[in-house]
C-alpha cells in the first residue's frame, strides 16, 4: 500500500476529525538519495543483506532487491514535495468514480473497523496528493504482480529491522553510519529509553509527572498565565498607535486564548488513565510483541476518533518533553511539565522573581505568537481570516513599519561574526521574544503589587528586579560547540534592548 490514511482536524472541518489521504513515505529519507549511484547501491546492498539474513538466498534477494528500487525510483518521480500538496475535499464515491482501480470503501471500512452503516460513499476525506495517487495506480498497472508483492513484504520487513535480534541491528546500524554519518553508538539503556519513549511516551509521562511534578506546580504556572495575559491587554490599552477596534479585537483574542499546563488530566487520575490503556496489552519480555501491539494501539485510537467531534483537551505532546509551544490553529500555549522544572521554573521556596524572569518569559513568548505576523492572521478560534481580519488597516500598516525596525535589527547582527542573520526569517521569533520579556516584566510587577515585596537573602545585593533579570538569562545558558554557541546570538540580549 502506498499511501497513509490518518484523521486528522483540518482548519475548515476543525470540528470533527476527517480522514486524511496522503502519498506514503519511500524507503529512502530524500528524493536526493535516488540521485546518487554511490548511495543506491549502499541500499541495495543493506535490503539483499537483510532479506538474506531473513532467509531468503543471496541470489535471489540480490535480483529481488534490484527490481524493487527500480520500482521505487520510478514512483519516486511521481512523489508530490508539500508545498505542492492541495488541501482537496471529497467524498468517498467521488474518489471511487475518479480512480476507480482501488476499492476505496471497502478497504477504509476494513482499515478503521467500521460496517456498512458507520462510513459511506457520501463521507468526505481529504486527499493531499492529488496526482500522486493517479500515477500510482498508473504505475501499478504496468508493474509485474511479482515485484509488488515483494514491495509489500519488504516494507513490512523494513521498519521491523532495527526491533529484531543482534544480527539485524548491527546491519542497520552500520547502514545507518553509511547512509547518514550518524557515529553515535548509543548505550542499551538510552536505546531502550528512546524507543519506550516513542512509542509509550504518555505513559511515561505519566510517571514523570508523579516524581517530578504536581497539581501545585501546576496551579501557580496557571497563575502565573493568567496575569501574562492581563499585562498583555494592560498593555495593548495602552499602546497609542492601535485604534479601538484593533485593540478589542486583540484583547478577545488574548482571552480566548486556552492554556494547557503540566500534563493533560488523564495521565494524573487513575480511573481516566485505566479507562484510557486498558486495551494496550503489555508484557514483560515480549519486546517484539509489545511493540506490535503498541502499534495497534495506537491505530486504534487514532481511527476511533473519525467522526467523532475534534477534543479540545487533547495534548500535542507528552509531559516530559522541555519545551513550549503556540499551536497557531488553536490558539493554545502547551506548557509541558518538562519544561516546568529549574532554571525554567522553580516550584519551591526560590523567589518568584526567577520563574517570571525564565518560565515568564516563555509563557510570554508562546502568548505573542497568536499576534506576530504570522499569528495576527488567525482569529480567537485559530481560524485563518488573512484577508477578514479584524485588525483595522491602519493598525496592520503601523504593526508592519514597526516589525521593519526589528528586521532591519537583527539582520545587522553575525553569529560568530560571519554569518548574517536574516531578520526577515526570525521575524517571528523576534517579536515573540521581545512580547515575552515586557510581559513577564510586567506580569512579576503586578504579583508584587499584590503579594508585596519578596525577600531576597541578605549577603546577594541584589533587588527582586534584578534577579528577574538573572532568571530571564540563566534559561538561556547552555555548553555546545563553538558553531552553535548561543552565547553568541543576539536573541537574549536584544529584547533588553529594546525594552524602555
Ligand atoms: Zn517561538
Amino acid at each position: 500500500m502506498s499511501f497513509k490514511i490518518l484523521s486528522r482536524n483540518m482548519e475548515a472541518l476543525k470540528k470533527r476529525y476527517v480522514i486524511l489521504i496522503d502519498q506514503a513515505t519511500m524507503n529512502l529519507p530524500q528524493i536526493i538519495y535516488f540521485t546518487s549511484k554511490k548511495i543506491l547501491k549502499e541500499v541495495w546492498e543493506y535490503m539483499s543483506i537483510i532479506t538474506s539474513l531473513a532467509g531468503v538466498s543471496d541470489e535471489d534477494s540480490k535480483d529481488a532487491m534490484k527490481e524493487l528500487l527500480c520500482f521505487e525510483a520510478n514512483l519516486a518521480l511521481y512523489w508530490v514535495p508539500k508545498v505542492s500538496k492541495k488541501y482537496v475535499r471529497i467524498t468517498i464515491g467521488k474518489l471511487a468514480d475518479a480512480l476507480p482501480e482501488f476499492p476505496w470503501l471497502e478497504h477504509l471500512r476494513k482499515v478503521m473497523s467500521k460496517d456498512e452503516k458507520s462510513l459511506t460513499n457520501d463521507n468526505l476525506v481529504v486527499v493531499l496528493a492529488n496526482d500522486y495517487l493517479q500515477n500510482m495506480l498508473d504505475l501499478l498497472r504496468k508493474t509485474d504482480k511479482k515485484i509488488l508483492s515483494t514491495y509489500v513484504v519488504w516494507r513490512s520487513i523494513k521498519d521491523a529491522v532495527p526491533l529484531l535480534s543482534e544480527k539485524f541491528r548491527a546491519v542497520h546500524q552500520d547502514f545507518k553510519r553509511k547512509l547518514l554519518g550518524s557515529k553515535t553508538n548509543k548505550t542499551r539503556e538510552d536505546t531502550c529509553f528512546s524507543y519506550t519513549n516513542n512509542i509509550l511516551g504518555p505513559m511515561l509521562g505519566a510517571l514523570f509527572i508523579r516524581n517530578a511534578f504536581g497539581p501545585d506546580s501546576k496551579d501557580k504556572v496557571e497563575v502565573m498565565m493568567d496575569g501574562i495575559i492581563r499585562a498583555f491587554k494592560d498593555r495593548v490599552s495602552g499602546v497609542g498607535w492601535i485604534d479601538k477596534q484593533t485593540v478589542q479585537a486583540v484583547k478577545e483574542k488574548a482571552d480566548a486564548a486556552v492554556y494547557k499546563v503540566g500534563y493533560p488530566e488523564y495521565l494524573f487520575k487513575e480511573d481516566l488513565f485505566a479507562k484510557r490503556y486498558h486495551e494496550l496489552e503489555i508484557k514483560e519480555n515480549q519486546w517484539f510483541n509489545n511493540v506490535l501491539s503498541t502499534d495497534w494501539f495506537s491505530n486504534y485510537q487514532l481511527y476511533h476518533k473519525w467522526g467523532n467531534e475534534v477534543d479540545r483537551h487533547q495534548w500535542i505532546t507528552v509531559p516530559q518533553l522541555v519545551n513550549a509551544f503556540y499551536v497557531i490553529t488553536k490558539n493554545e500555549i502547551v506548557v509541558p511539565a518538562g519544561i516546568l522544572q529549574p532554571p525554567f521554573f522553580y516550584a519551591n521556596d526560590i523567589p518568584r522573581s526567577l520563574s517570571y524572569g525564565a518560565i515568564g518569559h516563555v509563557l510570554g513568548h508562546e502568548l505573542t505568537h497568536g499576534f506576530d505576523t504570522t499569528g495576527r492572521k488567525f482569529d480567537k478560534n485559530g481560524e485563518l481570516i488573512e484577508k477578514r481580519t479584524h485588525w483595522s488597516e491602519p493598525a496592520i500598516k503601523m504593526f508592519q513599519e514597526r516589525a521593519k525596525c526589528l528586521v532591519e535589527q537583527f539582520s545587522r547582527y553575525k553569529v560568530l561574526n560571519k554569518f548574517h542573520i536574516s531578520g526577515e526569517k526570525t521575524l517571528g521569533e523576534n517579536i515573540a521574544d521581545l512580547g515575552g520579556v515586557n510581559l513577564a516584566y510586567h506580569a512579576y510587577n503586578s504579583f508584587i503589587e499584590k503579594h508585596g515585596q519578596e525577600q531576597v537573602l541578605p549577603e546577594l545585593n541584589m533587588t527582586s528586579k534584578e534577579l528577574f533579570f538573572i532568571g530571564y538569562a540563566q534559561k538561556e545558558c547552555t555548553r555546545t560547540t563553538p558553531l552553535r554557541n548561543s552565547c553568541q546570538s543576539p536573541r537574549m540580549s536584544t529584547p533588553l534592548l529594546n525594552t524602555g
